[in-house]
């Protein structure tokens, strides 16, 4: 039930501590919040003194931190509030498996997955922020989506602004989807520059303000890579029917261009909340206080091609899509394993991507997913030889 009639709607936020999940409550503040929401469940898992914090204010049933040597913490901040507390896995489960009928998936990486598939099962409408989901589980998690009867509404603000061009009549007439990239703070940097980047030059994001994970994607456009798979996924277009094109200014979130030629594009300011605010209350659109584009100071929008030489992690996703099978998972678990060495300081930039394309040839023949069990054993199989090859 949309938001603007009476009916109450329950919400639960999986990663409610992090970048999605704290604009996320924001939007639902700016939209009545107590007043119109009961919020079931928040997770966190190394932020528990915020999580308290949150989970006091919006009133929340249940609160989950992932992080199992924590739980005390959590329970001592909440002790007196009458909320519910849990920890790790099967906390997060609780929290996705408590009635809400609209979850965010906001969990970074693959411990996203389990909660979400859990929300999924039981029904829920799902806002995709966590696009490991579909990265890596791709269709299995589409299929259990719509075998539970929910809706798949993606945050990701390309997939978004997609969703948004997309007119829903006109499917048979969508020639292809143009995802729009930044280039990342190393978009004109050399190849000998990006070498010896440090974890803060690349996690500086020129647009947007997130969490360190996509971040860092960002910078190696890794995830480009992973949106041009949950494109594939949510919308269901060939392979070749993906685009990316740099866009420096971020004003153009995304575009779907039709078979007479037409071109339909989202705009904003670089702001998650209009997308937020979008899946929240979808199929309406909502008031909210976000900042306006100024045209005329904007003055102009610039394009360019990417460049594949110094970002690979494009032609690893056209090799996932075009390998198919399990090379989503693998080439999910393989950055997830890449990105931790790098952020340890472990290898170098450039490596990451070297890393990754040499697990993928190795796991290149897997047969397609037929279970969930199946993507857990890719995940692990990809991040025991990303170990291997790191050590
Ligand atoms: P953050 O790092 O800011 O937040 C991640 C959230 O996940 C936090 O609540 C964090 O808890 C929690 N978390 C961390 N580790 C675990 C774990 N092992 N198990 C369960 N929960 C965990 O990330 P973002 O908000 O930036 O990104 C979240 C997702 O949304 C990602 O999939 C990202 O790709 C996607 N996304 C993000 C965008 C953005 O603008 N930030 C844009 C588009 C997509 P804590 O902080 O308490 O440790
Ligand atoms: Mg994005």
């Amino acid at each position: 039930m949309a938001p603007g009639t009476s009916d109450r709607r329950k919400l639960t936020i999986l990663g409610s501590t992090g970048s999605i999940g704290t604009n996320t409550l924001d939007v639902i503040a700016q939209l009545g919040g107590r007043e119109r929401f009961d919020i079931l469940a928040l997770t966190g898992s190394g932020n528990v003194e915020l999580l308290a914090r949150q989970a006091r204010d919006v009133g929340a049933k249940l609160a989950v931190t992932a992080d199992e040597t924590l739980f005390a913490a959590l329970k001592d901040a909440l002790s007196g509030s009458g909320i519910n507390v849990a920890a790790g896995k099967s906390g997060l489960i609780e929290a996705a498996d408590m009635d809400a009928e609209w979850v965010m998936a906001a969990i970074v990486g693959t411990p996203g997955l389990a909660p979400t598939l859990t929300a999924a099962h039981r029904g829920a409408d799902i806002a995709l922020a966590n696009k490991e989901c579909l990265v890596s589980a791709g269709d299995l998690f589409v299929k259990a989506v719509s075998a539970g009867g929910g809706r798949l509404i993606p945050v990701d603000s390309e997939h978004s602004a997609i969703f948004q061009s997309l007119e829903r009549d006109q499917r048979h007439a969508v020639e292809r989807i143009i995802l729009t990239a930044s280039g990342g703070p190393f978009r004109t940097a050399t190849l000998e520059d990006m070498r010896n980047v440090t974890v803060e030059t690349a996690r500086a994001h020129p647009n947007w303000s997130m969490g360190l994970k996509i971040s860092i994607g960002s910078a190696s456009m890794f995830n480009k890579a992973f949106e041009m798979i949950e494109a594939r996924h949510l919308f269901d277009v060939r392979p070749e029917q993906i685009e990316v094109i740099v866009h420096p200014q971020s004003i153009i979130h995304s575009m779907v261009g039709y078979s007479d030629g037409a071109v339909m594009a989202q705009l904003g300011v670089p702001d998650m909340r209009t997308a937020i605010g979008y899946a929240l209350t979808y199929p309406r659109r909502t008031a909210l206080d976000v900042e306006r584009l100024d045209f005329a100071k904007l003055a102009r929008l610039d394009f360019e091609a990417p460049d594949e030489t110094r970002f690979p992690a494009l032609r690893l996703a056209r090799t996932a899509l075009e390998r198919g099978g399990l090379q989503g998972a693998v080439l999910n678990s393989a950055e997830e394993a890449a990105f931790d060495a790098f952020v340890e300081g472990r290898i170098g930039f450039l490596r990451m991507a070297e890393i990754v394309e040499a697990v993928m040839d190795r796991m290149a023949h897997l047969p397609p997913a037929a279970h969930m069990d199946d993507i857990v054993a890719a995940d692990e199989e990809a991040r025991r030889i990303a170990t291997e090859l790191l050590s």
